[in-house]
């Protein structure tokens, strides 16, 4: 039996993938305790796994700072800084008196990587992005506007950078917490057929595919095709798009599933016609299974679970990381881009992905590449081997 740390951000995204991760683990008999966020805690236990909270280590999470998370580096870097330097005051001498035989953490957890030098400890990294490295940077080019914030941004990163140095992390720049290395035991929750440029990156990289949990499918409409729509957990207070994409489909032609996210009301959506249905937050993987399209923001976790139920894509990325996941949907032609987003264009879109049968055949085959690709079970072996435990 081995004993495993598991550390993550506050990110739905990023938490979700690693749950299955962890069911393996707890079910093979192996003991995990997860340092992670109040809202994840209970499925973080239905897991198996003793759940601590960091909850309160990151004061800048405020109303008007959720919308930039993910298009600012100062933003992230700030974030990894906070939660760093709490983690360190308050867990520290918690996590040595463990034991632990090895350390999970997210890519952008870098406290968890500290802790796993800091204690001599092997270290497994959990990408829930694609892996990064200057080749697959490419394709996840930058807006103009996020460059142009991180240039302003950059006196905040370089004070965090200082702040984390002088409390003892092994830090020299920006790209320590941003890159992965080909040196670094890395998960990652994609295949290698979507991964781009997947030969660049070193055997150190296990591409398991999503872990998705087995869940039972919503019934599909006999009489019309569905098209789910939902720009994700984070960037999601998007009320005129909402509202557009309800015209959009107004003729009754599909069956229409949106998903808004908790900080906008149902009502304000009011009246709708039966086959439009608006929810604050659905079971995303069994509204999947009965889906003809998916409308989504291109969040990594969202287009994953898409395609491994072959489900063809529009995508309307909101970030910079989300045009890169767009980008690579859009070359493999498994969807198509919505450029504009006015009620016409929206329907012409979806209409135009649904007309043409190579969409859902690209999105099938790359699903199976997921399927293939070994899943939670496979991130569990890759894990144990590395911690050195069968
Ligand atoms: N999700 C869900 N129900 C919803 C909307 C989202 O279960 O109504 C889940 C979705 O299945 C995915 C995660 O939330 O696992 C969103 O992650 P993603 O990386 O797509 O986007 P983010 O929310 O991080 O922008």
């Amino acid at each position: 039996m081995s004993k495993i740390a598991f550390f993550s951000i506050a990110a739905y995204g990023h938490t979700n993938p690693t749950i299955e991760v962890v069911r393996e683990l707890t079910e093979r008999g192996h003991q995990v305790t997860y340092y992670s966020f109040d809202p994840f805690r209970e499925r973080i236990e239905a897991a198996g796994a003793e759940f601590v909270s960091c909850e309160g280590f990151i004061s800048m999470l405020d109303k008007k700072d959720e919308k930039k998370v993910g298009k600012d580096l100062s933003l992230l870097v700030r974030m990894v800084t906070e939660i760093s330097l709490a983690m360190d005051r308050v867990y520290f001498q918690q996590i040595k008196a463990s034991n632990f035989d090895g350390i999970v953490a997210d890519s952008m957890a870098y406290w968890g990587k500290f802790f796993a030098k800091r204690l001599n400890l092997p270290f497994i990294c959990s990408t829930t992005t694609f892996a990064f490295n200057k080749y697959s940077a490419r394709i996840m080019k930058q807006d103009l506007g996020s460059l142009l914030r991180s240039l302003f941004g950059w006196p905040s990163i370089l004070r965090d950078i200082k702040a984390l140095q002088q409390a003892g992390f092994p830090i020299k720049n920006v790209l320590d917490i941003i890159q992965n290395d080909n040196e670094t035991n890395t998960i990652v929750y994609t295949s290698e057929l979507f991964q781009p440029y997947a030969e660049t990156f070193s055997e150190r990289y296990a591409f398991v595919g999503p872990s998705i949990a087995p869940t039972p499918a919503n019934p599909a409409d006999p009489e019309r095709k569905t098209v789910y729509i939902s720009m994700g957990t984070v960037n999601n207070k998007l009320a005129a798009f909402y509202h557009n994409c309800i015209k959009a489909f107004g003729d009754g032609k599909y069956r229409v599933i949106l998903s808004i996210g908790e900080r906008l009301n149902l009502a304000d959506f009011n009246p709708l016609p039966e086959y439009i249905s608006v929810h604050q937050r659905v079971n995303q993987i069994a509204t999947l299974q009965s889906a003809d399209a998916f409308l989504t923001h291109c969040g990594m976790n969202s287009v994953n679970e898409s395609l491994y139920f072959g489900v063809p894509l529009v995508t309307y990325p909101q970030t910079g990381e989300q045009g890169g996941v767009a980008r690579r949907v859009n070359e493999l032609e498994a969807g198509l881009p919505l450029t504009d987003d006015a009620p016409e264009k929206i329907r012409m879109t979806v209409d135009a992905l649904l007309a043409d049968p190579k969409y859902r055949q690209n999105a099938m085959k790359i699903g199976r590449s997921f399927r293939e690709a070994g899943g939670a079970a496979r991130a569990a072996d890759r894990i144990l081997q590395v911690i050195g435990t069968r």
